[in-house]
C-alpha cells in the first residue's frame, strides 16, 4: 500500500527551482494570491466533494495506478493532492485489499460512463469487471493544520499532510508558463484594441491537455457605456452561457452539469469588482489570472479574497500576473486613475 502511494507520488516529485515559496511566485511571473486567515476555517464542517472509489485486491494496484496516471490525472481538473489515493483495508481471508480513489465525480458523473472508460483503458480489464465502484464524500480543501489532517483522516478518508497548503498548491498546480504567457499576450492584444477610456478585457478559456496553448473560447470587453452592469466579466459569463447552451444542445455527448462556466479559466486585465467575483464563484470557474489590482473595489487581493473563502461553496485559484513587460504595457494603455471608486 505504501508502495502504491509512493508510486503515485514519484510523478509529482519534480524540481521546484521555479517556485519562490516564501512569496508564492512561479517562474517570476505568476503570484499566488493567498490569505493566511483562509487556513483557519471550520475544521468540523469542511466543504465536501464526491469522488469515485473502488476496493481492489493488492495485485491490481499497479494497473490501476497506470490507468490513473494516463487517463485520469491529465484530464481530471479537480486535483485533490491532500488526499491519499490508496488506503489499506482489513484482510479478507488471505488477500490484502486496498481501497482507492479513481477520480472526481465532477470528471465522470455517471457510473456507466466510468465503467466503460475503465474497461476501455485499463490493463487486465477482465479482472476489473467485478470491481464495485461507489462514491464517497471527501474534503475539497486542504487541511490547514496537521491536527485537522488527522481528524479528517478518521472522519472521511486518509489525508496526507506535507505542510502549508499554499506551498503544496504551488507544487501541484502544474502551470505551463508557455500557455499562461500565450493567454496574456492575447489578452493584451485585445486590451490594445479596446476603447481607450475602458481598456478592460476578459478572456474565457478551457484547459487543453497535451496541447501548446489553452483553448481560447472568447474575448469579452467592458461595455458599461451601453449599460452600467456590462462589466467585462459579467458580459463574459452571459456570453459563455449562451454559447455553451447552444453547444450542449447540438452535442449530446457533453454531460450537462448545469454550470455553464464550470472549470473554465479566466484571464482578465483588472482585478474584478466584488459583484463580478461573486458571479465567478457562482459560475464555478477553476482559475482566474489578472494583471492590475484595483485597491478600492477589487474582490480578490484587495477585499474578501472571493473565490478562496472556505465559507463559500466553490473555490477557484487566484493568480496575479506580475511579468514586468505585460504590467508595463497595461499601464501604458490604461492611463486613467482607477484607484478610487472604479469597479472593474
Ligand atoms: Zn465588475
Amino acid at each position: 500500500m505504501k508502495n502504491a502511494n509512493r508510486q503515485m507520488k514519484i510523478q509529482s516529485d519534480k524540481e521546484y527551482s521555479h517556485i519562490d515559496f516564501e512569496n508564492g511566485i512561479i517562474h517570476g511571473k505568476l503570484k499566488q494570491i493567498r490569505s493566511s486567515s483562509n487556513l483557519d476555517f471550520d475544521s468540523k464542517n469542511p466543504t465536501l466533494t464526491s469522488v469515485w472509489c473502488c476496493d481492489i485486491p493488492a495485485h491490481l494496484s499497479k494497473p490501476l495506478i497506470m490507468f490513473i496516471r494516463e487517463f485520469i490525472t491529465p484530464f481530471d481538473t479537480k486535483s485533490l493532492p491532500h488526499i491519499k489515493r490508496f488506503d489499506k483495508l482489513d484482510k479478507k481471508e488471505t488477500q490484502t485489499y486496498l481501497r482507492a480513489i479513481v477520480c472526481s465525480q465532477d470528471f465522470i458523473e455517471e457510473i456507466g460512463s466510468l465503467k466503460r472508460y475503465i474497461e476501455q483503458n485499463i490493463e487486465r480489464n477482465d479482472e476489473f469487471k467485478n470491481v464495485k465502484l461507489y462514491t464517497k464524500m471527501v474534503p475539497m480543501q486542504q487541511p490547514g493544520t496537521k491536527e485537522v489532517a488527522q481528524e479528517w483522516s478518521q472522519d472521511y478518508w486518509p489525508m496526507s499532510w506535507k505542510g502549508n497548503p499554499y506551498h503544496q498548491e504551488l507544487k501541484t498546480c502544474n502551470i505551463v508558463l508557455r500557455k499562461e504567457q500565450d493567454a496574456m499576450t492575447q489578452l493584451l492584444t485585445a486590451v490594445e484594441s479596446a476603447p481607450s477610456d475602458l481598456p478592460i478585457v476578459t478572456i474565457f478559456a478551457r484547459e487543453n491537455p497535451g496541447k501548446d496553448t489553452h483553448e481560447i473560447i472568447k474575448i469579452f470587453y467592458d461595455s458599461r457605456n451601453n449599460s452600467f452592469l456590462e462589466h467585462s466579466i459579467l458580459n463574459a459569463i452571459a456570453g459563455i452561457a449562451d454559447q455553451e447552451k447552444c453547444r450542449r444542445s447540438k452535442d449530446n455527448t457533453i454531460t450537462d452539469t448545469g454550470y455553464l462556466c464550470q472549470n473554465l479559466l479566466v484571464y482578465t486585465s483588472h482585478e474584478p469588482c466584488i459583484m463580478c467575483c461573486m458571479a465567478l464563484v457562482h459560475s464555478r470557474i477553476s482559475k482566474i489570472t489578472y494583471i492590475k489590482p484595483i485597491p478600492s473595489t477589487g474582490g480578490l487581493e484587495s477585499h474578501y479574497q472571493l473565490g478562496d473563502r472556505p465559507s463559500l461553496n466553490w473555490r477557484f485559484k487566484i493568480w496575479k500576473w506580475i511579468g514586468e513587460e505585460e504590467v508595463q504595457k497595461l499601464e501604458s494603455i490604461d492611463t486613467v486613475d482607477r484607484t478610487t471608486n472604479f469597479h472593474a
